[in-house]
């Protein structure tokens, strides 16, 4: 399916995308990631678009929303209409769900994140450890696998909350052929092999949201015609998950582009979270949109 995937792509019109969550105003380390796809859409005669990543309803709102179209017009950056909102298409990624589903390759977890916890603590209370993935998250558990399908219904009817996830070895078993991307990140055209087993068990839908970033950023790269992805360097060991769905749901293999991150005086790389500053503030303390790609050395 790759090699007919890359002829597929090489007749297109390159499609590049910026795809924010509106869950905090953007920073530094968004506007080179913006400004990079901008530019190489533009010097590829390709599309830029615009993708509101707004899955999780209970941190993204319309106000921040608003905040990314400024900050990117602040820029001088221009991007294609309509933009894709995920929130608008939930459909769509439940279709990929169902199919997944349909495959045997996708299951119902129903621990919680402190059940997990207490879980790998106790396994780990007697020097053995358990696997963490490439974000430093524990890998989910076997024993919702282990249940019988009686079990499984009787806990879905009575309406236990749960996520869905991806049952990664019975995903591998499905592949053909080796899983590898081609990245440009680091200059020369490569070709890297995946590693979707050290994620284990991944999140196809959420409790709290009907998707999960993984199964929805898939969904839209291919519905969008996304033939370039070009995002910071850490999402590079999540392209491993990204590529499995992509075999799996017969999607298109985009090429990928993981540039470097900006990091703050402490070398940790810029974050909502962590109060990193905001473009927002930068245009109050009085800088122009023309003089971020200074500052960024671009
Ligand atoms: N929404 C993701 C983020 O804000 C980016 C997704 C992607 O580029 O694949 O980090």
């Amino acid at each position: 399916m790759a090699e007919e995937t890359m002829s597929l792509l090489s007749g297109q019109k390159p499609v590049l995308r910026f795809a924010p969550s509106p869950n905090g105003r953007l920073h530094l380390g968004h506007a080179l990631s913006a400004i990079i796809n901008h530019d190489m859409a533009k010097a590829i005669a390709g599309r830029f678009l615009l993708r509101i990543e707004d899955i999780d309803l209970a941190r993204c709102t319309d106000e921040l929303e608003q905040g990314i179209y400024e900050d990117l017009a602040w820029l001088g950056l221009n991007w294609e209409l309509p933009v894709r909102r995920q929130s608008d298409h939930f459909d769509v990624y439940r279709e990929g769900l169902d199919r997944l589903i349909a495959m045997g390759v996708a299951y119902p977890s129903f621990m919680s994140r402190g059940d997990v916890k207490a879980f790998v603590t106790d396994h780990e209370a007697g020097g053995r450890i358990w696997p963490r993935d490439p974000d430093g998250a524990l890998h989910y558990p076997a024993l919702d696998k282990q249940r019988t399908e009686h079990e499984v219904s009787a806990l879905l009817s009575s309406g236990k909350k749960h996520a869905w996830r991806l049952d990664m070895d019975k995903g591998l078993a499905l592949l053909e052929t080796p899983l590898q991307w081609r990245e440009t990140g680091r200059g020369s055209d490569e070709v890297i092999d995946a590693d979707p087993a050290a994620w284990g068990d991944v999140v196809l839908s959420r409790s709290d949201a009907p998707s999960s970033y993984h199964l929805s950023v898939v969904m839209d790269d291919a519905v969008q015609g996304v033939t370039h992805v070009v995002r910071g360097m850490d999402l590079y060991h999540a392209t491993s998950v990204h590529r499995l769905l992509q075999e799996l749901l017969g999607l298109p293999a985009p090429e990928y582009h993981h540039h470097r991150l900006i990091l703050d005086d402490t070398g940790n790389k810029l974050s909502k979270s962590r109060g990193s500053a905001s473009l927002q503030v930068l245009q109050e303390q009085g800088l122009a949109g023309s003089d971020i790609r200074g500052l960024l050395g671009i």
